[in-house]
């Protein structure tokens, strides 16, 4: 899941950033409002934490700009304390929620979280290709019966490639979604990286779900009969 937090006070923009790392998501940071509109305008994000009062462009003419554009990402705006006509000038823009400064980054995340599952019928919890399943909520991995036991990026990658399962995903896309584009494609960091999560999630004699396509990418997918290479 990628974030795009629009905040100019450089403190909280590197505490929300850090916090939101940790809380697994992919994070982008615009310190102006120029720089997140045009960022979210060029980039598909799953959602926008947006403060409205912010240099070159405030958030509320970024949020109408996006929704005239036709972009529905969920947007959370943050406001000053206690600037009531600013919550329902933002509603009213089209942002999904307001959290008012300062607040705690439990409510942050909470709050993130019920964004992101709105419009989902069912909170989607399991993941399953062949015998290996990820349960989203507690992040926990297993193939067949058996734990594996991932680092927190490992489980990031392993996530992302189950949700495009069945389809090649290029490094670049990788790099994109998991390092926010911190490795270029064709750095080998990512070949490494997978090469020792092939180690843990496809274990002799299992049969292999995760393939590296030469020049293209990565698969991951359910077994077939035919030989695989
Ligand atoms: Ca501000």
């Amino acid at each position: 899941m990628r974030i795009l937090v629009v905040e100019d006070e450089p403190e909280l923009a590197e505490v929300l950033r850090q916090g939101l790392s940790e809380a697994h998501y992919t994070v982008d940071v615009a310190l102006d409002g120029e720089d997140g509109l045009f960022q979210a305008q060029v980039r598909n994000y799953d959602l926008l934490v947006l403060d409205i009062m912010l240099p070159k462009l405030d958030g509320l003419s970024v949020l109408r700009q996006l929704r005239a554009d036709g972009r529905d990402v969920p947007v959370l705006l943050l406001t000053a304390k206690d600037d009531m006509p600013d919550k329902v000038k933002g509603l009213d823009s089209g942002a999904d929620d307001y959290l008012t400064k300062p607040f705690g980054f439990s409510e942050l995340l909470a709050r993130i979280r019920a964004l992101l599952r709105r419009g989902k019928d069912v909170p989607l919890r399991l993941l399953q290709v062949d015998d290996l399943t990820i349960d989203l909520f507690e992040h926990r991995v297993m193939r067949k019966d058996q734990t594996i036991s991932l680092t927190a990026k490992e489980y990031e990658v392993l996530e992302y490639l189950a949700r495009h399962a069945g389809r090649v995903v290029s490094r670049t896309e990788l790099s994109e979604q998991v390092w926010a584009g911190d490795f270029d494609a064709f750095s080998n960091v990512i070949d490494v990286f997978l090469y020792r999560l092939r180690q843990k999630i496809d274990p002799k004699p299992l049969p292999k779900l995760l393939h590296t396509i030469r020049g293209s990418g990565y698969l991951l997918k359910v077994p077939d009969s035919e030989s695989e290479s």
